[in-house]
């Protein structure tokens, strides 16, 4: 495209990249209840606001830009290396890096879709052309990712569990999918929901990390840690990539504050596990709530359920909305649903079970 807007001249790819602005018209209304954005409905534990404002004593100077004494717990918390996690401002920073790092030109990222919406958007700014995979049956259709594998691509993205479908990958078929990967793609498996994940099939890419080199698991404090507030996230991958993955990652990014809140955070470890307990019990009570009334819920392993309601999905969202409950509509696609505190799902069951014959 030709950049012919006046002023200044910015790249012209930024025409054709929707905003990522996924609060739009929901935090306007206050209360919303907030069942959009995967967060922890749960407080921070006392434990973690200490934390906190020990941490805001040292503002006046720089965050270590390393993250070393967070670094290293994490390392420790997997029984890795320190120099095997690098450490990042939300994981959605370090997907950034990576895209940035493998960024040469004519390079392509191969990924499922519908998945995380910024992958195409991150891929597009970096200058890499996005490869959109669909998905079969709301999984991650890993044959059909490899197969679109060409001497173009740098890196395949895979999602597990998949935002916002909710279904998990299993090892026999991430080792398979693993072994036609060429050891000069990167594959990042993005984890940010796993902690929620309770299907025994399923397996990390953790369990991956040292027979796959080329392999990178991100991860975040955003969701079961209840940090989203704060950006903490990580990856874990072999020394070299780490490495120079650690020199496009932005300096100084993780604030003292965050560094401090995800130390006490992995310290609370115990108590915000069984949060996640609370929440994939909610989960299990949304959707037969739900299935009761006559929706169509697939099982999903993430602190979410997905609604696939086709061309229903924008009345339906917007009568959540004007309850005052935000969800995340995907127009023509589906409804994706957080699992909030037992109130706020309360609230959003009963519109979804009044207002179903109406969508559906
Ligand atoms: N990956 C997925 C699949 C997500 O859904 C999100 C947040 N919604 C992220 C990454 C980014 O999370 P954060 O930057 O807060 O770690």
């Amino acid at each position: 495209p030709r950049n012919t807007a006046p002023g200044p001249r910015l790249r012209a790819v930024l025409d054709s990249i929707p905003g990522y602005r996924p609060t739009e018209g929901i935090y306007a209304a206050v209360p919303a209840r907030p069942l959009s954005a995967n967060e922890s409905p749960h407080d921070p534990l006392p434990g973690l606001i200490a934390a906190i404002a020990a941490a805001g004593d040292a503002v006046n100077r720089y965050p270590d830009p390393e993250s070393a004494e967070l670094t290293r717990a994490i390392a420790r918390r997997y029984g890795i290396d320190p120099d095997r996690v690098l450490v990042g401002a939300g994981s959605v920073s370090l997907l950034q890096a990576i895209l940035q790092a493998v960024a040469e030109p004519g390079a392509e990222v191969v990924h499922p879709w519908r998945s995380f919406e910024l992958y195409p958007v991150l891929a597009e700014l970096a200058g890499i052309r996005s490869v959109p995979v669909p998905l079969t049956r709301g999984r991650n259709d890993l044959h059909a990712l490899a197969d679109r594998i060409t001497d173009a691509t740098r890196l395949v993205l895979v999602c597990n569990p998949n935002n916002p479908t909710g279904t998990v990958l299993g090892l026999p078929e991430l080792k398979e999918f693993l072994a036609r990967v060429p050891a000069t793609c990167l594959v990042v498996i993005d984890e940010a929901y796993f902690e929620y994940v309770r299907d025994e099939a399923a397996c990390s890419g953790i369990a991956l990390l040292d027979a796959h080199p080329n392999l990178v698991v991100t991860r975040t404090f955003s969701k079961a840690y209840g940090l989203a507030g704060l950006r903490v996230g990580y990856l874990l991958g072999a020394p070299h990539s780490v490495g120079q993955l650690r020199k496009v990652r932005l300096a100084y990014s993780v604030s003292t504050v965050a560094q401090q809140a995800a130390l006490a955070a992995l310290r609370l470890e115990d108590e915000l596990l069984r949060h996640v307990d609370a929440t994939v019990a909610e989960r299990a009570r949304m959707r037969d709530a739900l299935l009761a009334g006559g929706f169509d819920v697939p099982d999903s392993q993430g602190n979410f359920l997905w609604l696939p309601l086709g061309d229903a999905s924008a009345a339906f969202g917007d009568l959540c909305t004007s309850a005052g409950i935000a969800v995340r509509t995907y127009a023509h696609e589906g409804v994706r649903v957080s699992v909030g505190s037992a109130q706020d799902n309360d609230a959003f069951l009963t519109v979804a079970t009044r207002e179903r014959s109406t969508v559906c």
